[in-house]
């Protein structure tokens, strides 16, 4: 009785673990999209629109795009503060998606302006297929909204598709935290039930942090991140790239020395392969 409850134990256990598949979690926007051109779209068109005109925003150039939109306002020339809120929102006053940017950012319409991080398609396909891992796409995008737009636009780039080879879309629904690390927090939490971790790349440094703290340190993390000198506030044990073929630091004189990072990409590469195939 006690060879076969210790039999039926270990063969329960053992089944569990072979039966979690190994999954690899990618964030989408910054992280395998570039959205300073959706941005860049979006204040064109606001420039334009706005009454009296914003010619700043008319002008605007890429380079002067910057993650944070009241920062890009800043870098082109607009100081008024109130202007700022008007077209950008403030997340202090819980505007960010209400105001003229964030109606458009946030808009399935605009998708479509996003350009691929380069390399970005190639290197989700290779962790696939490299691997053997499901890839979970977990994104901070409205389902309700962008479902369709994102599953078109992930198509379109020639990423795996969801709903094949167990290839997953995770988007944002209504009763998910307003806050992208709660909602990413709690979302691992789920994933895990079902699945082994085995590498995550994330663009948000709360998010990237979240991930190496919850995750064991053999498994790779990547924070894709314009500049790979900024490390301020990022826990040790992440990875920085820039693009999926070579990273950009900036120094403090604005020097900017762009190096190959496939060291990086083909280290998080076997480590993920090495964790999905420990026992
Ligand atoms: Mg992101």
């Amino acid at each position: 009785m006690r060879f076969f409850c210790w039999f039926l134990f270990c063969f329960t256990t053992t089944f569990a673990l072979a039966a979690k598949p190994g999954a690899i979690v990618f964030d989408l926007d910054d992280t395998l999209f570039d959205t300073n051109f959706r941005t860049l779209e979006i204040l064109h068109e606001i420039g334009a629109t706005h009454v009296p005109q914003l010619s700043q925003l008319v002008t605007l150039e890429y380079p002067q795009v910057n993650f944070f939109c009241s920062v890009t306002c800043r870098n082109a020339g607009i100081s008024d503060a109130g202007l700022i809120d008007e077209v950008c929102g403030n997340p202090g006053k819980g505007t960010l998606e209400t105001a003229l940017w964030g109606q458009k950012f946030f808009s399935p319409d605009y998708l479509k302006y996003d350009h691929v991080i380069s390399g970005a398609p190639t290197f989700v396909a290779r962790a696939k297929q490299e691997t053997g891992a499901s890839i979970i796409y977990l994104t901070g995008r409205s389902g309700k909204d962008n479902r369709k737009a994102t599953e078109a636009q992930l198509r379109y780039f020639g990423f795996p598709n969801p709903g094949e080879d167990g290839t997953v879309l995770i988007l944002k629904g209504p009763q998910d935290s307003p806050s992208d690390l709660v909602y990413k927090t709690v979302a691992l939490d789920e994933l895990l039930q079902n699945y082994r971790i085995i590498g995550a790349l994330d663009d948000s440094k709360d998010n990237a942090n979240m991930f190496r703290s919850k995750l064991a340190s053999s498994i790779p993390v990547i924070r894709p991140n314009r500049n790979v000198a900024d490390r301020a506030g990022l826990s040790p044990g992440i990875s920085q790239i820039t693009t999926y073929y070579y990273n950009v630091a900036i120094d403090s004189s604005g020097n900017r020395t762009v190096v190959p990072n496939s060291d990086i990409l083909e280290g998080f590469l076997a480590d993920a392969k090495a964790a999905n195939a420990a026992p």
